[in-house]
């Protein structure tokens, strides 16, 4: 049985934090070990109990003084728009048809699709990322790039084809019979295999007819092993045309509950502009508003107002939805959390926030016994965060004092720089893929000429 002992400042989570300073919601220990077995989470506690109970033949990697958490999830995200990134000038539905409708479409290619499939998973791992839910193109073909990418990662991945069958160019137009056909044959290939989880996608309600709907409606009925994705009241002009598609729904939520759409595996991404009616029907279904900050922000949309979700009690989660979303960084993502409640008058703690990135995240997916958490079962998905990482990080770090104003600091300054390893299943990731040693060159694919 082979073992590997990681030796670091180790934080974890055990619940959300009710207020700054609860230490009861986390578990830290300055001088920590991980012991990690045939990709699982053996042990974690004090090094000097740890290391005797992983004997003389553990491997150890010493990571002090960087902090050993667990590795960030990510629960709404675009494959196919990692090269979509930073699109200039325009909010949602001109941005979608400007540019995005015309990325997607690149993805009928299958080498184009293995080499952003690739790339993708990489550019999540060197973010510390481990797990994420994202949207495939209406291409069978994206789904298969995306997760046969993830499984030579060992990655667990969440995500599926869009279905889009109205206001979309030909090209990305599907049926509601081939939707349906596509989407029950990916589910048969992939659900299950490996670490794999299959998302129902239909895109939102401007892109679906109501044939269409009614098809999600019967694969939520014949698959509730599998997530249902979407998005809801994200953009004014958005919620205005969704509405006048489906004119005998009360209101854009309705549109998805009048197909049973809602339920505890549904992911409503954005959830900006929703009704106190609204969010009761989310919180009555256990459905997961996802908060996307930089999106949010960089296409003008509107300010997520978490504590309206919290007081109505209904669940939520956080994510970067690239490409709207302007990083893959989940610390980049929460500094922008951060700033869009402060601007409401609300408070993110600094524990709250890395509480959201992994535990909070893995609640919102039904995944806490897996993933988002440092303890004895789960799987050893894995990041190391260096605060130190860049100069003005360095001189920033020499007057802090406390946890506390480590984490925010790393949250506030940090990107992709400060991640120093990331374990997937037990195994090094960032580093090989940093250094092309031979498992990451073994693992690209050369972009398609
Ligand atoms: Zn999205």
């Amino acid at each position: 049985m082979n073992k590997l002992l990681l030796r670091g400042r180790v934080l974890t989570f055990v619940d959300e934090p009710q207020s700054v300073d609860d230490q009861s919601a986390y578990t830290y220990f300055e001088d920590g070990a991980v012991l990690i077995e045939n990709g699982k989470i053996a042990e974690v506690g004090d090094y000097a109990a740890i290391a005797t109970v992983a004997g003389p033949l553990a491997e150890i990697v010493d990571h002090r003084p960087r902090l050993i958490l667990p590795g960030f999830i990510d629960t709404h995200l675009h494959f196919p728009q990692t090269q979509a990134i930073a699109s200039y000038g325009a909010q949602l539905l001109e941005w979608l048809n400007t540019y995005i409708f015309v990325e997607e479409q690149k993805f009928s290619s299958t080498a184009h699709a293995d080499f952003i499939a690739g790339r993708f998973m990489d550019e999540l791992l060197r973010n510390g990322t481990t797990s994420a839910v994202a949207y495939c193109s209406v291409h069978p073909e994206s789904v298969d790039a995306y997760f046969a990418a993830a499984e030579k990662r060992n990655m667990l991945m969440i995500g599926g084809k869009v279905m889009m069958d109205r206001n979309a160019p030909d090209a990305l137009r599907d049926t509601p019979q081939s939707g349906y056909d596509d989407t029950k044959a990916l589910i048969a290939k992939w659900h299950g295999r490996s670490r794999a989880q299959y998302a129902i996608s239909p895109r939102f309600a401007i892109t679906s007819t109501p044939e269409q709907m009614e098809m999600s409606r019967a694969l939520v009925r014949e698959h509730p092993e599998c997530y249902v994705q979407t998005h809801l009241s994200e953009n004014r002009d958005e919620i205005a045309f969704a509405t006048s598609l489906y004119p005998s729904a009360k209101d854009y939520t309705d549109i998805y509950a009048g197909y049973d759409l809602l339920g505890e595996k549904t992911l409503f991404g954005h959830c900006i502009f929703l009704s106190d009616r609204e969010i009761v029907a989310l919180a009555e279904t256990k459905s997961v508003a996802v908060f996307c900050p930089t999106s949010n922000l960089f296409l003008g949309s509107g300010l997520f107002d978490r504590d309206r979700f919290r007081s109505l009690g209904a669940r939520i989660s956080v994510a970067t939805d690239v490409g709207g979303g302007t990083s893959f960084s989940m610390l980049e993502t929460m500094s922008e959390a951060y700033k869009v409640l402060h601007v409401q008058g609300q408070r993110l703690s600094p524990f709250a926030s890395y509480y959201m990135m992994t535990l909070g995240n893995a609640r919102a997916l039904g995944l806490e016994d897996r993933i988002g958490s440092l303890r004895a079962g789960t799987d050893a998905d894995i990041a190391v965060l260096d605060s130190r990482a860049k100069p003005a990080m360095e001189l920033r770090m020499r007057t802090a004092t406390t946890l506390a104003e480590e984490l925010f600091i790393l949250q506030t300054m940090g990107d992709d720089r400060s991640v120093a390893e990331v374990y997937v299943a037990g195994k090094a990731m960032k580093s090989r893929i940093d250094n092309a040693v031979p498992l990451a060159r073994s693992l690209a694919v050369p972009e398609p000429a």
